[in-house]
């Protein structure tokens, strides 16, 4: 139980620094994005430059005059019109996207917001064109580990998955952990990451596909620090379907042993589990999501074949299993 707990506290801090990271870079409370924007909104609509460069951070009121502000807002009236609806804005990690109805058709309105919610730039572009997302993936897809593992964050609920709250990219991702047989995360003090009995651990592909993606060399964090560059760490992604990719992050540096354009098949050994980017314990973050055009995609739900998942003692049978928080997860043997 002892371990258990301090399983819990680890992730906790974990949970509290992504969503520290997260703040670093979007606004968190839909209602905060959405009095931004229906500021922004109705300042467009009454051509009113003031009442628009009082949204904007110190940055962009320097380096953006009032005439350019003005001559901007008249440029839009003219060209398209007053907005006359506004969709739920989407955010996504970096900037949030507004699509506007005015009488001139639909565009998107590119807003970078601060996480005190300023704007830090702005940009009209025509409509960018929106990607399926899937509701579920179509490729027969396996764990991507051996032995059972601990669903940390993973479900649909922000409750049980707090990615939800990162935006559409990160939706529906997943973290697993591996403890050993009597439920330690790590060996000693857990003061490197080698002490972490997750760290090192074969990462296998989900399913058959094609590498798009390897980012190596991110170097592996201490435990319990972070790295504020590289959100992912060491990374690979492999897509399975015109708008199916699987993504494995923070991959242990120098062990990826794939190459873009490689086949490989469901199982094949791809990295090892590490501790790069921006996470605080060793933990493979896995995620499907339905392009590689990081700002448009959406991440959807996974579904497994053939897992056996422990929610308390007994391990149950599951032909398609979606991982949820608390779950414990394993492949059953074919
Ligand atoms: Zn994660």
């Amino acid at each position: 139980m002892l371990r258990i707990v301090t399983l819990v506290a680890i992730c906790s801090v974990l949970l509290h620094t992504e969503i520290a990271a997260c703040q670093d870079q979007i606004p968190l409370r839909a209602t905060n994005i959405d009095n931004c924007v229906n500021k922004f909104i109705a300042a467009i609509n009454h051509s009113d430059s003031e009442e628009l460069r009082q949204l904007f951070t110190p940055r962009l009121s320097s380096v953006e005059t009032a005439e350019t502000t003005t001559r901007w807002l008249r440029d839009i009236l003219s060209k398209k019109g007053p907005v006359l609806s506004v969709e739920t804005p989407r955010s996504d990690g970096s900037h949030v996207r507004v699509r506007l109805k005015s009488n001139d058709g639909q565009w998107d309105l590119k807003l970078f917001v601060t996480n005190d919610f300023q704007v830090d730039a702005y940009i009209m572009v025509p409509q960018i064109e929106t990607i399926r997302v899937p509701k579920r993936n179509t490729t027969k897809l396996r764990l991507p580990f051996r032995d059972e593992w601990y669903v940390h964050a993973g479900g649909s609920k922000e409750s049980e998955n707090y990615h939800f709250r990162l935006g559409a990219p990160s939706f529906y991702a997943i973290d697993f952990f591996y403890l050993d047989e009597d439920s330690k995360l790590f060996r000693n003090k857990g003061e490197s990451a080698e002490d972490f009995f997750g760290f090192g651990r074969d990462i296998l592909s989900a399913g058959d596909g094609e590498v798009v993606v390897v980012i190596d060399g991110v170097p592996d964090n201490i435990p319990s620090e972070t790295n504020s560059t590289s959100a992912s760490g060491n990374t690979i992604i492999i897509k399975h379907a015109p708008d199916e990719y699987t993504v494995y992050s923070h991959l242990k540096r120098g062990s990826t042993r794939v190459k873009v354009g490689n086949r490989v098949a469901q199982g094949d050994v791809i990295a090892q589990c590490g501790n790069s980017g921006f996470t605080t314990a060793p933990h493979l973050h896995f995620q499907l999501t339905n392009s590689l055009r990081f700002s448009e995609s959406t991440g959807f739900p996974a579904f497994f074949s053939n897992a056996n998942v422990r929610i308390e003692a007994k391990p149950v049978s599951r032909d398609e299993y979606s991982p949820r928080r608390g779950d414990w997860v394993a492949n059953k043997q074919e």
